[in-house]
């Protein structure tokens, strides 16, 4: 069932032009600034977009402006993904996998992280994550108790996904959708 939501979630996603990534995301950027107080974040946890994910890199960009840290994912290994800080929206290169990687390697400690922005296939109404299926999200979000928001297009909130004991539920779920932000579980 998961995988089948994620070949059409894909699909979907894959279907948007360029220009359609890039103006839903500035949406999405202009929500997540009035749903969200940044000034009280110094640690932000954001992601490099693959193929046509939600770019918030315009974001990223700013709040390195400010002095922010801003800290994005690296895989370790088949079971762990640490967060790494970058100087600027360059300081990665192409890791395995194509994936592209943070240069740096000095972990930040998830005590540190305030919020991290998480990157999905799907998100459901009772906040549940849809990912690329490594569960590395739901494993790194275990023991992590700041703030935790999904990141979507609006046809990727969706009423329900299926989803297991280990998925990690996230606080908030932001899409270009205004109204969005009013879904509460059913
Ligand atoms: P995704 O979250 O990327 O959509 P899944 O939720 O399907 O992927 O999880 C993928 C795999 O990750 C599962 O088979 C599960 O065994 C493993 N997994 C997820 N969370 C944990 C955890 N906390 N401990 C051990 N394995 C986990
Ligand atoms: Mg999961």
């Amino acid at each position: 069932m998961k995988e089948v939501l994620r070949k059409q979630a894909l699909e979907l996603r894959n279907a948007l032009t360029k220009e359609e990534v890039l103006s839903r995301s500035r949406k999405i950027i202009t929500q997540i600034k009035s749903q969200i107080d940044l000034s009280n974040y110094q640690v932000l946890g954001f992601y490099m977009p693959l193929g046509n994910e939600v770019d918030l890199r315009p974001l990223m960009k700013e709040l390195l402006e400010m002095g922010k840290t801003i800290v994005i994912p690296k895989v370790l290994d088949k079971e762990t993904m640490e967060f790494f800080p970058i100087k600027d929206l360059f300081d990665y290169h192409i890791g395995t996998f194509k994936v592209l990687e943070p240069n740096s390697n000095k972990i930040m400690p998830k005590t540190k992280i305030e919020i991290i922005f998480v990157p999905g296939l799907y998100f459901s109404y009772q906040k549940y994550r849809l990912g690329f299926g490594g569960g590395f999200y739901d494993r790194y979000l275990k023991d992590y108790s700041n703030k935790k928001i999904g990141v979507a297009y609006s046809f990727q909130y969706i009423k329900e996904i299926p989803y297991n004991e280990y998925d990690i539920p996230l606080d908030i779920i932001i899409t270009e959708n205004p109204l969005h932000q009013f879904h509460d579980e059913d």
